[in-house]
């Protein structure tokens, strides 16, 4: 679903991707955890071409991200096209960047009717059925204000979700939110992920990383410095840089 082929990224002199190699494969759940600065972010925002690659190539589900092929030459896609394929990648932040102004089901509905011109009966359908499916049938009505944190971001979830994307970006999705409602956001994470969701996921929840994880990669320094199935890497990191992240992070 996603390959990266050594993706480079600069921001004038500061070489924050220094050649990252990836592959997510379909139905697969990949965590990146990393020190701060290490590029996992940006890496992210590579992938559905928030930040424009300077060297190597993103696909995404057998496209290179940005550019469309013809014959054997690539060609730089216009802003309408890659919004278009940008509408098949959700993306849940550390902040929920709701639409304060709508209620919850209007927030839903909003990139639907919107992008891709669905019926009104049929996009409010479809989300009610995703608010319950993350626990929040009767909230349609409320103000994003009127939420906790925890469910604020599940809502920003089940918005994405209505675009039926075919991968799901997360960053640190729990990082903003009190101990006591990282759970409820978590649960829905591992509910979509049983469901067969390709994610991608920057946390720095190890538990959710081992458990939820088919594989953890571990970025330092703007290169992924270890990859591997999560349970091992996260139990007996091989790198001496993931073994020292790790136990300064437990
Ligand atoms: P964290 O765990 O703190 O979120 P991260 O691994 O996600 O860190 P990035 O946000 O990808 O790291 O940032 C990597 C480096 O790139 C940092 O040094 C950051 O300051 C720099 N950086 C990120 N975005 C920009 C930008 N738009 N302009 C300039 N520098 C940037
Ligand atoms: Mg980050």
């Amino acid at each position: 679903m996603v390959r990266a082929e050594k993706v480079r990224k600069h921001f004038g002199r500061l070489e924050v991707l220094k050649g990252v190699d990836l592959e997510v494969r379909r139905g697969e759940v990949v965590c990146l955890i990393g020190p701060s600065g290490s590029g996992k972010s940006t890496f992210l925002r590579c992938i559905n071409h928030l930040e424009t690659v300077d060297g190597g190539r993103m696909w995404v589900d057998g496209q290179v991200m940005g550019y469309e092929q013809r014959g054997n030459k690539l060609h730089e896609l216009g802003d309408k096209e890659i919004c278009r394929r940008r509408t098949q990648i959700g993306m849940v932040f550390q902040h929920f960047n709701l639409f304060p102004h709508m209620t919850v089901l209007e927030n839903l509905v909003e990139a639907p009717r919107r992008a891709l011109k669905e019926a009104k009966d049929a996009a409010t359908e479809r989300a009610l059925g995703l608010l319950d499916q993350v626990g929040l049938g009767d909230k349609a009505q409320a103000y994003p204000r009127h939420l906790s944190g925890g469910q604020q971001q599940r809502v920003a979830i089940a918005r994405a979700l209505c675009m039926r994307p075919k991968l799901m970006l997360f960053d640190e999705p729990t990082s903003a939110l009190d101990p006591e409602l990282v759970g409820d956001v978590l649960t829905v994470m591992r509910d979509l992920a049983s469901s067969g969701m390709t994610m991608v996921v920057v946390t720095h929840e190890m538990g959710f990383a081992r458990e939820v994880a088919d594989r953890v990669a571990f970025f330092d320094a703007g290169q992924v410095v270890e990859v591997g199935p999560a349970q091992q890497v996260i139990t007996e990191p091989r790198h001496a840089r993931t073994k020292a992240f790790l136990a300064a992070v437990r």
